[in-house]
């Protein structure tokens, strides 16, 4: 039997970890401690998911509330007040007309590629194929990591499902030449494209490289003409982290599906969500109803009272609005350590989910270990958590602290990384 000892990543197989990782015991605002009593500032929100920071008094009191109350039926039997609650909440919130509750990003992408193929299924007009992106990242169930133009595709083969041929809209390529590609592409298969998904910012892949003005605005008009549906992955951008209730809205664009995930438990319970427009709505209710068929945990009871007093104290507290303010800040002092630092060559972001691409110390040898590792460790040992991503393409780093970070808090983040940069650097 093989042995999966030697697996390089060190969450993939949880007995048989490869690399020791401190061990957290107890997290309050941005600040984690760990077992030795050393604390950490959470610069990147896990993995851009903990909005509120950590242990919120009353996200805990909703949670010890609601689990005394009832904590699971299942959907095929029951609903629960929140989760009508809940999915009105996000309806109004995003502007979009249906929400159907899952449990992971990667899930919401999923539902989100059945939702379009059944669309067309209803209209009598099936169509089988999606585009998207190099250098995206959708999820790491087989669906969402065949959108992906991410390294891990290759981990797996080269996935066969016919998806991801778009060119590569995060380059700086002229949106001119990135738009007639899609043409060519739509053209080339005519009624065959069920949806073109795409990140408004690339993420974990790229580390918050948003898409250049002008594009998303010419997808629209490209889904439209072709008739296919406009698929925006909201998972790490949406719900205030980008300064708006959805990236999409930078651009003044309404997407036909949105998949919704990490802020949406902001690290406090496992949920997701596909929201979809009228149009879709009308189209799949009236249908067949083939995703009904759903996971046994969506939507479940506890969860969704959680999920709703997020978006409630996301809502009341305005976030999104305190993204855009907290954002510009980091922005300025990221950008003033990059004239500090010659190993960050570019700062870019929006809100607060922001990306430094790092450059290697001169005539360090490719084989070295990717530097965003390198500051990643650096930076834990300083006492701050950032988030290095793992698209292979480049190395960078996401800095995407909670949206309720102090100004105080701001700045020792920075200091931290400040002092990580200078290690990492001599
Ligand atoms: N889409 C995007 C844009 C993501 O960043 C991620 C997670 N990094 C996913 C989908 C998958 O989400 P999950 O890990 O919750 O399945």
């Amino acid at each position: 039997m093989t042995s999966l000892t030697g697996a390089a990543h060190s969450g993939l197989i949880q007995n048989k970890i490869g690399a020791k990782l401190p061990v957290v015991e107890r997290a309050e605002g941005v600040w984690l401690y760990d077992s030795e009593g050393k604390d950490y500032i959470d610069g990147c929100s896990g993995a851009v998911v903990a909005n509120l920071g950590h242990s919120h008094p009353h996200i805990v009191d909703v949670i010890r509330k609601q689990s005394a109350k009832v904590t699971f039926v299942h959907r095929g039997a029951f609903a629960s007040s929140s989760m009508y609650r809940l999915a009105d909440r996000l309806s109004n919130a995003t502007g979009m007309a249906g929400v159907w509750l899952v449990n992971s990003g990667s899930e919401a992408v999923e539902a989100a590629i059945q939702f379009a193929l059944q669309y067309f299924v209803e209209l009598g007009r099936p169509r089988p194929r999606f585009l998207s992106h190099r250098r995206s990242y959708h999820g790491n169930t087989l669906g969402a990591l065949s959108l992906s133009g991410h390294a891990r595709r290759a981990v797996l083969g080269e996935l066969a499902l016919d998806f991801n041929v778009l060119p590569d809209p995060y380059s700086g390529a002229p949106v001119d030449e990135l738009l007639a590609q899609v043409r060519a592409e739509l053209e080339r298969t005519p009624g065959q494209v069920a949806g073109i998904v795409f990140e408004p910012l690339s993420g974990a892949t790229l580390g918050c490289v948003p898409l250049p003005d002008g594009y998303l605005q010419g997808l629209r008009a490209l889904a439209d003409e072709f008739g296919t549906l406009l698929i925006a992955d909201e998972v790490m951008t949406g719900l205030g982290r980008t300064g708006r209730m959805l990236a999409c809205d930078h651009w003044g664009v309404r997407p036909d599906i949105a998949a919704l995930g990490k802020g949406l438990g902001a690290g406090y319970t496992p949920i997701a969500a596909a929201l979809v427009s009228g149009r879709v709505l009308d189209a799949i209710a009236s249908g067949s109803g083939s995703i009904r068929g759903g996971h046994t945990y969506g939507g479940n009871p506890l969860s969704v009272a959680v999920a709703d007093a997020v978006l409630e104290l996301t809502l009341n507290l305005g976030l999104a609005d305190t993204a855009l303010v907290k954002g510009e800040w980091l922005s300025d002092a990221l950008r003033q350590l990059a004239e500090k630092h010659p190993m960050i060559v570019d700062v870019r972001g929006c809100g607060l989910m922001w990306g430094v691409d790092l450059a290697r110390p001169g005539g360090e040898s490719a084989a070295a270990a990717p530097i965003g590792e390198r500051l990643r460790q650096a930076a834990l040992a300083h006492g701050l958590v950032i988030y290095p991503t793992t698209g292979g393409f480049n190395d960078a780093c996401i800095i995407a602290p909670p949206l309720t970070i102090t100004e105080d808090e701001l700045q020792h983040l920075v200091d931290r990384l400040d002092a990580a940069l200078t290690e990492v650097e001599s």
